[in-house]
């Protein structure tokens, strides 16, 4: 975490209802909304992300309804456990580990049921690293009664999502992935006609009650006691994430992507997420025989290097996977890099390549002065 954000969640408490946070929060607000490229208030909830996923379900569906869950890991599947949780009906889509979600099987699965009423997705599947196409997604849906919710954990602040251009009726996000803060805060955002279905489902939860919450919002306030800590950090952050400019942050995220997926690409190592890729994490495929737990544990002792296996299922022991988002740059990838390969190699692998660092860091210059192709360019300014 940077300095900034450390030192401001260490100052005094200030009363929350009171004008002194009330002026916090109206800056935070306001940063928050150029975050998510949303005019709609966005609420900052006393939870981890999950809390959010259930706020979410729990304000834009009554239970009974129908909703289509994109499920390509741990994170899709916890939509599944989510509704089923609260009496809401999911459909799942399983889609295959490390790849994203064909938009046609989508649109084919919404032509079969009319009474779907939700498609409910990740927009970068940490589980995996795969990036689900959520802006085609919401244009599928838009045009019908179908309400898009993305879960945005590990994506908003990392890849380009403007909420309002792209029509997406529901965005999430949590503090402790992208936006440079320990956990125990998230956000949500609800569009127009997502407020307006959310008028009219029955409360779900007590204490996730996003009307409320929206009523404390025009306060300046949230709803219950606020995270005062937390905020005063959060202040930080946006404040240094929107100086260094949204834009900015995009281009630097993907160019660390491209040297993450070049570097392991020439030590002759297999992408797990091969075609639409996450911008803020990188996951590895082990070859067989490669334990990612013990891997780990040598990367954290040798080097202090703290990177993650996989999550669940088949998967765990054979994925590595390298986190790249917030308060990192390229000096930090170029040490992790260098970790994975000390410890895969004392792990008994053999890695022939001596230049990988060098091809990584090359791919990394040439895509910061390049920036982001066009093909996966937005202006996410342009829309507020
Ligand atoms: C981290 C993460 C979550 C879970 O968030 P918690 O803060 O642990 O509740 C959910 N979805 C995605 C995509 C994530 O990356």
């Amino acid at each position: 975490m940077p300095e900034e954000v450390r030192l401001a969640m260490a100052a005094d408490m200030i009363h929350h209802r009171k004008a002194a946070f009330r002026e916090v929060m109206t800056e935070v607000r306001a940063g928050l909304g150029e975050l998510f490229g949303t005019s709609m208030p966005v609420l900052p909830l006393g939870a981890s992300g999950t809390g959010a996923m259930v706020a979410a379900v729990c304000a834009l569906f009554a239970p009974g309804e129908k909703v289509l869950v994109v499920e390509g890991g741990v994170f899709g599947e916890r939509w599944t456990q989510i509704c089923r949780t609260h009496k809401i009906v999911p459909l799942p889509i399983r889609v295959k580990w490390g790849e994203a979600v064909s938009v046609e099987d989508v649109e084919t699965a919404l032509d079969k049921d009319a009474e779907i009423r939700g498609v409910l997705t990740q927009h970068s599947e940490t589980s995996t690293g795969a990036l689900h196409p959520v802006r085609e997604l919401a244009a599928l849906t838009r045009r019908r009664n179908v309400l898009s919710v993305v879960d945005g954990i590990s994506a908003v602040s990392v890849v380009p999502c403007p909420m309002d251009a792209w029509g997406i009726d529901c965005l999430l996000t949590g503090s402790q992935k992208g936006l440079m803060l320990p956990p125990g805060l998230s956000f949500i955002a609800l569009s127009e006609r997502a407020w307006e279905k959310a008028e009219r489902v029955p409360p779900g939860n007590y204490y996730f009650n996003l009307l409320k919450e929206r009523e404390a919002s025009g306060n300046a306030q949230t709803n219950f006691t606020s995270p005062v800590s937390l905020i005063l950090g959060l202040r930080e952050s946006l404040r240094l994430l929107l100086s260094f400019g949204l834009d900015n942050i995009y281009r630097k995220q993907w160019a660390l992507a491209q040297m993450a997926r070049t570097g392991i690409s020439a030590l002759g190592l297999e992408l797990f997420a091969r075609d639409a890729f996450a911008w803020g994490l990188t996951s590895v495929l082990l070859p067989d025989g490669m334990d990612a737990a013990r891997l780990l544990a040598v990367a954290a002792e040798r080097c202090g290097v703290v990177m993650a296996a996989g999550q669940g299922g088949t998967f765990k022991s054979r994925i590595v996977r390298i986190g790249h988002m917030g308060y990192v740059d390229y000096a930090d990838l170029a040490a992790g890099l260098h970790a994975f390969v000390r410890s895969f190699e004392a792990c008994g692998g053999y890695l022939g390549c001596r230049n990988y660092l060098e091809q990584a860091l090359d791919a990394y210059w040439r895509a910061l002065d390049e920036g982001v192709p066009e093909t996966m360019k937005i202006q996410p300014r342009s829309v507020l």
